[in-house]
């Protein structure tokens, strides 16, 4: 992996991509997860992106039945027999928010509050109080909301900065790389990742993801993480005749619940501190179900976690002897630096890239899980790359138009140094 320090300094077009790809509609659908994609408007922005890689003149360009778009980029003189280095980035937003209509702006922040936009009249808005990265944000150019909608830098931002790399390599030939696979996949945010993104013919050694927040971001350890359905069996019976008989479902859940940690809830945790979140509860006398996650980037405070569950129902179910708690476990993923480790060379070359480019990196773990976990433990190593958005999943979404221009940088470097 030759270093070279090659670099135009010319502007790209990846604002001007990113205003455009933001205004297509992609939001996914939790309703509609046994279907991929989960919602047919991902098509339109796969499509869009399809014909634009195949006007820079990208190779294997194709929108499957699922809306993955994958494409080849043919090496530079010289490194064609490098292996193929993947680029990956998500098309679908989350439904958390509304992702319908995006109106896009830029907004010079001054300082103070950031104002995106105003809703009946309020101003909507965030300030360093809540966001203390705002203080180094003064006096730049930042793409906002309208405040009626999330922007959709997650993970438009990514898609936009892979496609001015893919316009700037096709317009300066001389710029080193390896040969390049691209993949565009709907529906990450309802969890369905990468899933169907056939590896074989993407045809990758490795890949990134460029799904990260404010540039700099570098990421290749995420949680381990299980969805935990707790169900309690009561028995109802007219509370008038309940003595010594009735045994409520409900305060089976709240006793349950009483014996967890409560340092172990996410409103208490941070960094490499796993988390037990209980989602939702439905409960009746009759009968409770409680839905929780467990996370933990480390493997062993993971199954503790999951093992103090099933103490805490084995507690209770030895006090009523018999069985009325059951825990059912459902593997969601696993924490990729199982995989990554392997690969160390692929987190120095990323820093290295950050640090050509003037951004410097910085590693965190992840609080959460991105298509490259799946991938990697289906082959495919995959670290996480920034976008340089923050407030994600919010409608104080923005991004600096100065992070969108360095991440093309920092992709460009990187891809050089795999040439
Ligand atoms: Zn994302």
């Amino acid at each position: 992996m030759a270093a070279t320090e090659q670099q135009t300094g010319e502007p790209t077009d990846v604002l001007e991509r990113f205003l455009r790809y933001v205004q297509v509609d992609t939001q996914s659908s939790d309703e509609h997860c046994d279907q991929v994609p989960s919602s047919a408007i991902q098509f339109d922005l796969a499509n869009l992106l399809a014909e634009e890689l195949r006007t820079l003149g990208a190779q294997d360009v194709a929108v499957s039945d699922h809306a993955y778009v994958t494409a080849h980029i043919p090496a530079s003189a010289g490194a064609e027999a490098r292996p193929r280095l993947g680029l990956i980035a998500h098309m679908d937003t989350t439904e958390v928010v509304s992702g319908f209509g995006v109106k896009p702006h830029v907004v010079r922040y001054e300082g103070g509050d950031l104002v995106c936009g105003e809703v009946d009249g309020q101003p909507v808005s965030i300030g360093p109080d809540k966001l203390p990265a705002l203080n180094d944000l003064v006096g730049e150019d930042l793409v906002c909301t309208d405040g009626t909608t999330l922007l959709g830098a997650d993970d438009k931002a990514g898609i936009a900065e892979i496609m001015a790399l893919v316009a700037h390599l096709a317009k300066h030939p001389e710029l080193p790389h390896p040969p390049l696979g691209i993949c565009f996949c709907p529906d990450e945010e309802i969890g369905h990742g990468a899933a169907l993104l056939d590896i074989e013919s993407f045809g990758c050694a490795y890949a990134y993801t460029v799904d990260g927040g404010p540039v700099g971001e570098l990421e290749w350890e995420c949680f381990n993480a299980s969805e935990v359905t707790v169900r309690f069996r009561g028995y109802s019976i007219h509370p008038g005749d309940a003595k010594d008989r009735m045994v409520n479902a409900g305060n089976l859940f709240v006793e349950f619940h009483n014996l967890l940690p409560i340092p172990m809830r996410p409103e208490h945790t941070e960094g490499y501190e796993g988390f037990i979140h209980l989602e939702g509860v439905s409960a009746t006398c009759e009968h409770a179900t409680a839905r929780y996650i467990v996370r933990d980037h480390d493997a062993t405070k993971f199954d503790a976690k999951l093992a103090l569950m099933e103490r805490a129902a084995a507690f209770i179910n030895d006090r009523l002897g018999e069985e009325r708690v059951t825990v059912e476990v459902k593997p969601q993923y696993r924490n990729m630096a199982e995989v990554v480790a392997d690969y160390p060379e692929l987190i120095d070359v990323a820093k290295e890239a950050f640090s050509a480019a003037g951004v410097e990196p910085r590693v965190l773990p992840i609080r959460g899980g991105t298509d490259g976990a799946q991938l990697s433990f289906r082959g495919l190593p995959c670290p996480n790359l920034s976008t340089g958005g923050y407030c994600c999943h919010g409608v104080n979404e923005f991004i600096p138009v100065s992070s969108l221009e360095k991440m093309v940088n920092v992709l460009q470097e990187l891809v050089a140094r795999f040439a």
